[in-house]
């Protein structure tokens, strides 16, 4: 498999095989409509119905194997991205594993804020993010790259800081550790090769299009209703909807139904006063996908 190798215009997207992002992204990648078989042994998967390949490999080398052009198209974490310093085209995000590269201490230490790391040993599994922060904070501090329960290198005495992923915060505090200060903000993102070759440019854009209406479609719901007509003012009132409702005349005179593609996002605090506001049969739909 050579990554240059001529592929009759078929886009390879790598996937991680495993970890935290591996089942979202899969299923991701179903509900833009690409049909596949998943095999846990099997490295490399044709869709059946597009010319698209996957790729299964692990999330840490999906930067690296994106700016090579071993894959056309990527989705990993971008704190990976960060700290393989790929080089790739950036830009959507994908609106699952989110969580944050922070600094922590034990709780009750003297180490209060970055700037007290100066001599110091901080533990982490992401040395070249954190060596790059460090520099940027003035500080000079010793490195030790730990794979894997870096919250322990603390209370084994190996390390007066780490710098490790977050998400809830539960992890850091159950080993004694509460947070100082936050490296990066990290959550899937699509990656792209940034020297694509003429024929593969078209059809990775589509299958980028796929997948952002996705995205797109999963922050959005599709809000139906039916109201008497002289309620549709007060009605488009409530409704913050994309641009203008549809309304359409109903059977029964004097009535409309009125549909709108709203934020799923308070969705349910729109509900009360749009009953409120004269509207009946309210049904919420869930969007497959979204273009604008
Ligand atoms: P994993 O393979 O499960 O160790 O995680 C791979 C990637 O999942 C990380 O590099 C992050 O991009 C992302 N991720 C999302 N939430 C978390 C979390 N709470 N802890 C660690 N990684 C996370």
């Amino acid at each position: 498999m050579s990554a240059r190798s001529p592929r009759d215009g078929r886009v390879r997207l790598a996937l991680p095989n495993k970890g935290r992002l591996a089942q979202p992204a899969a299923t991701l990648v179903r509900d833009a409509g690409f049909e596949f078989e998943q095999d846990a042994r099997q490295l490399f998967t044709p869709c059946q119905n597009y010319p698209l390949d996957l790729l299964f490999v692990r999330a840490e080398d999906i930067g690296e194997y994106t700016q090579d052009g071993v894959v056309d198209l990527g989705i990993t974490g971008s704190n990976l991205i960060e700290e393989a310093g790929a080089r790739v085209g950036r830009g959507l995000t994908l609106g699952f594993g989110h969580c944050r590269l922070q600094v922590a201490v034990p709780t009750g230490g003297k180490v209060t804020s970055p700037s007290d790391l100066n001599g110091k040993v901080v533990a982490t599994s992401h040395p070249r993010t954190t060596a790059a922060y460090l520099k940027g904070h003035h500080v000079s501090a010793r490195l030790i790259e730990v794979n894997g329960a870096v919250e322990v290198a603390p209370l084994l005495g190996v390390a007066d800081a780490i710098v490790d992923l977050v998400a809830t915060g539960t992890t850091l505090a159950t080993n004694g550790l509460r947070p100082i200060a936050t490296v990066l903000e990290s959550e899937a993102e699509l990656v792209r090769n940034s020297e694509l070759p003429p024929d593969r440019i078209r059809p990775c854009e589509q299958v980028t299009l796929m997948l952002a209406s996705v995205i797109a479609g999963r922050g959005k719901k599709y809000l139906m209703m039916n109201a008497p007509t002289e309620s549709l003012p007060g009605i488009r009132e409530v409704i913050p909807g994309m641009g203008s409702p549809s309304v359409m005349q109903l059977a029964d005179p004097g009535m409309v139904a009125i549909h709108a593609v709203v934020d799923a996002t308070g969705l349910w605090e729109l509900l009360g006063p749009l009953r409120d506001a004269g509207a009946s049969s309210i049904l919420v739909l869930p969007i497959e996908q979204l273009i604008l």
